[in-house]
Parts: structure tokens; sequence; C-alpha cells
């Protein structure tokens, strides 16, 4: 259910804006992701009537909206006044992470490396980000994104290590580490050597881009579909051919943990959880003329929940409670370390 084609993309928005007309109050995220489709679909102008739309009604988000609209418009010749709504994103100095993330990533896109470091080292002071941090699980992802985008342009700046570089190599998991992602002397030393090594060095720093667009063209969590035990209880009983999908409700909560972590060492950024009722599914299943039986429709009911911005983020902070909603802490419920 990844759209990659241009008209993907295209019948992908255009569910989201029938979406959107439904669930008039979730029209923010709806339209948002729609937007993010349009310009994956190369439809830059029709994404900025979208962007428009949400400028002219009350949304939560302004200065989101603003960098979204400025990094579409900057695509497709644009610059000025992208450089305008930029500019004025920098003096209001939103306490937005996502807003700070998009102006330096089109900075940054742009070859507006020391503009884009400012922007990154202003928010990043603004939304409190000590020198010290003691948790670091306790840093959110969009923060940790700013974090790691500043590292990648301090690298190509040739600045040296200061202490948030140091934290986002500390919150950067993956195998490969952010130095050597961000190495931009890398290719020149390995292009010498053996042009093998070079093309495996090239679709790494490939893999991270797409990543990063893929996050960045999706600003909701890739999100895994919760049913609380009545729920489930609830809806086997009005459709038992979903049994096989969920056999038990433990069975259930075990595969969603299981999922979410499969995800992550996968290096799926921004993980959520979404919680499903029956009503809403049945709502889900009518809007998409299927029967809410058909199994094929509960990841797209999921995505359709993360789009409306209805998931939590995955894992819980330290100390919080798991998700499955025992009460109990998440390291002490499904968050206890797997052998
Ligand atoms: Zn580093
Ligand atoms: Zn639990």
């Amino acid at each position: 259910m990844r759209p990659d084609t241009p008209a993907d993309h295209t019948a992908e928005a255009e569910r989201l804006l029938r979406t959107a007309a439904q669930y008039p109050e979730d029209h923010e995220p709806l339209l948002l992701q729609a937007a993010a489709h349009l310009e994956l679909a190369g439809d830059r102008p029709k994404a900025t009537t979208l962007y428009d739309r949400l400028l002219a009604s009350k949304v939560d988000h302004p200065h989101l909206v603003k960098a979204f609209k400025a990094a579409n418009l900057w695509e497709y010749g644009h610059e000025p006044e992208a450089r305008a709504i930029i500019e004025g994103i920098r003096a209001a100095a939103p306490l937005d992470p996502a807003a700070w993330e998009i102006v330096a990533e089109t900075l940054e896109a742009h070859d507006e490396l020391d503009l884009a470091h400012a922007s990154l080292t202003t928010a990043l002071t603004m939304l409190g980000v000590g020198e010290e941090v003691v948790d670091v699980t306790g840093i959110p992802y969009s923060t940790q994104s700013l974090l790691t985008t500043r590292h990648r342009v301090r690298r190509l700046l040739a600045l040296p290590h200061d202490t948030w570089d140091t934290l986002a190599d500390e919150l950067h998991t993956a195998p490969i580490t952010l130095d050597e992602l961000h190495d931009p002397k890398r290719l020149w030393s390995l292009g010498s050597e053996d042009p093998a090594e070079l093309q495996a060095e090239l679709a790494r720093l490939r893999a991270e881009l797409g990543s990063y667009r893929a996050a960045l063209s999706r600003p909701f969590p890739v999100a895994v579909l919760h049913w609380p035990e009545p729920e489930l209880d609830e809806l086997l009983t009005a459709y038992p051919e979903l049994q096989s999908e969920y056999p038990t409700h433990a069975a259930h909560l075990l595969d969603i943990e299981a999922s979410l972590r499969e995800l992550a060492a996968a290096g799926t950024p921004n993980l959520g959880i979404v919680t499903a009722t029956v009503p809403s599914y049945e709502a889900f299943a009518a809007s998409e003329s299927s029967s809410p039986a058909n199994a094929d429709l509960l990841p797209q009911y999921a995505t359709t929940l993360a789009a409306r911005g209805r998931a939590v983020a995955w894992p819980p902070g330290r100390g919080a409670d798991c998700w499955c909603g025992s009460g109990v802490a998440y390291g002490d419920c499904h968050g206890v370390a797997q052998t």
C-alpha cells in the first residue's frame, strides 16, 4: 500500500481529500498529507493551493504549513517568495520543531548551509535542549531530527563536533554511524580506491536521503493498529472472518510490539500506534465502499487514522505507562527487553 507512481500519489491525495471532507475536524493533518502526495506526484501548484487553503483557515501549526509551502514553492521556481516565507518563520521563532526542521532542510537543499545551521541552533536553544542531557530516551523524535540535521549541516560546513553533535551521535542507533553517513570527504577518499566500494557508499547515502525524504513527505508516524480488548471482542463477534488476523487479544498485543520493533530496527523513523474502534472502522469501510470483514482494509484504516493525526508515538518515554493500557510502566509490560 505504498504509492510509487505519480498516478498512485494523485489517487492517494484524492482519497485523503475525500477523508478530509468527511472529517473536517482533522483537515489539517489530512490536507498536509495530501499536499505531500501531490508534491510527490509532481503537481506542485496544486500542493500550493492546499497549503493556501490551510493558511486561510484556523490551523494548529501555521508555521509548519508555511514551511511546507516555502519548500514546495522553492522547488518550482518561486525562490524569492520561498525565501520571504522562511525569513518570516525565522523572525517569528515558533516553538514548533517540525517547522524548523522543514526550514533548515529547505535551506540545506539549496546550499544555504550557514542559514540552515543558524536556524537549527536557534530552534534547539529555544526548545530548551540543554548542554547536558541526562536522559536521552526522553528526547522526542522531532528534536532528535533537528539534532541529526544539524550534525549533517555542520559536517558539510567542516565544523568540529560540539555537545549537540555528540548527543546526535549518541541518539543515532543504526549500524552505520552518523559520522560515517555525514562525512563529506568519504566519497573522495573512496573514489580513488575501489569503484565497487564507492557504489556501496553512494547506495548508503541514497538510502539515508531516501528515508529522510520519506519521513519528510510523511510528517505523520508509520502507525500500527491497536484494538483494545472490548473492541476486538466486538469486532470478532460481528466479523468472525477476521478471526485469523487476530487469534487472541494477547497475541495481537505481542504482534504490535514485535512489528514496531522490527520497523525501528530497519531504521523506520517516527513510529506510532493508532487505537481502533469498531464504529470508526465500520465508517471507514463504508467510505471505501467495502465490508469491514475485508482484512485488506485494516492497514488502510491504520494509515487513515495516522493521517488524521490520531497516532500516539512509540516507544513510550522512560517511566511512561505501556501503550497497551495495562497501567503498568512500559519497561515492565510490553517494553520488557526480549532475548
Ligand atoms: Zn558525530
Ligand atoms: Zn503492555
